[in-house]
């Protein structure tokens, strides 16, 4: 039977002022949404790892926008972790939001991360404002303030959002959202421990001083990451590509080398400062586990 069961870490916010680090795990919904029994296992999976959330995220639309909301829930009601729900601005309507957030609040969840969200035509396309809509996540930022006393996560880009003018603009408009209330970051995938620590100083001399958690995605496909890389701005370095060129035929062997790669990245990030990591999982968690676990052996992570 359905319970609510005492989580087995701090509230998100608590445990962000703690200044421990964030060990975190992103799925997404699947077709068949909460009831889907592989997206089930994986999060099942990742309960022992003890994260300090588990985000679903969003996109548009709605029965996709039920699935995210079904998850959270089951999420919160079924396991001792907790979930972040990821909401967009895409295609709604304020009233709309506000709709999304009062559910999210039935449902108990308490962290949601807000962002704009892609144009409907897909990344790198022109954006287009609903009429009665919001143009940027701070806004949505803004509304999350105002309906409930929620821990609200935002978006940052390493390499840059591929809309922005510059690297420095990307910079303002993360102390902007911090200003407007968000009490931490995420980054979009990248692949340099230069560009995350680059990013966090920008941010820092713009007046950022919330967490920036880096996210990171470890290779399993190299076709999947690269059409990923390409659709988020950040670029698969020619020297990585290379690595994985030599071992393509063979899925196993690319899975150890994303595993290997991801480790390199994790631990450089680790013993820079990075306040935590955020991992995308894919919603398979085997690769995502077996890192996980690495990192804690060599005392990178400490569970
Ligand atoms: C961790 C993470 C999770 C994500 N999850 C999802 C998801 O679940 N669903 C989904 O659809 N997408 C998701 N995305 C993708 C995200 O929605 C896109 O990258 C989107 O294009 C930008 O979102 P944003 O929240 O950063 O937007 P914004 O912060 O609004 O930025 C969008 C653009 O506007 C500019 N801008 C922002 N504010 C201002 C301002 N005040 N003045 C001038 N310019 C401004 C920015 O520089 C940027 O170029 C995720 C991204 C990340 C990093």
């Amino acid at each position: 039977m359905a319970h609510y069961a005492a989580p087995m870490t701090k509230p998100l916010r608590e445990h962000l002022a703690s200044g421990e680090p964030s060990f975190s795990f992103e799925i997404f919904p699947s077709k068949l949404g909460a009831n889907d029994p592989a997206l089930w296992q994986t999060v099942r999976e990742l309960e022992p790892l003890r994260p300090t959330f588990v985000s679903v995220t969003y996109g548009a639309g709605g029965s996709t926008q039920e699935r995210t909301l079904d998850i959270c829930r089951r999420i919160e009601r079924e396991t001792r972790m907790s979930s972040v729900g990821h909401l967009t601005c895409v295609d709604s309507s304020i009233d709309e939001l506000r709709s999304v957030i009062r559910q999210y609040i039935d449902a108990g969840v308490r962290s949601v991360l807000a962002l704009r969200g892609d144009p409907t035509a897909g990344p790198n396309t022109p954006w287009v404002t609903h009429p009665d809509g919001f143009t940027y996540a701070i806004q949505l930022v803004g509304l999350l303030r105002e309906m409930g006393d929620f821990t609200i996560g935002v978006a940052a880009f390493p390499e840059k959002h591929p809309e922005s003018p510059s690297l420095e603009h990307d910079g303002r408009v993360l102390a902007e959202k911090q200003r407007a209330g968000a009490h931490y970051a995420i980054t979009q995938l990248f692949f340099r421990p230069v560009d995350y620590f680059a990013l966090v100083d920008r941010a820092h001399a713009a007046g950022v001083t919330m967490p920036i958690i880096p996210g990171i995605m470890p290779v399993t496909n190299v076709a999947q990451i690269e059409r990923f890389a390409a659709l988020s701005g950040a670029e698969f370095p020619a020297a990585l590509r290379e690595r994985f060129d030599a071992v393509r035929d063979d899925d196993a062997a690319v899975r150890e080398l994303g595993i290997d790669i991801a480790f390199d990245l994790c631990a450089s990030l680790l013993q820079g400062g990075a306040p935590g990591l955020h991992f995308y999982t894919m919603n398979k968690s085997a690769s995502t586990r077996r890192l996980f676990g690495r990192l804690v052996e060599a005392g990178l992570i400490r569970r």
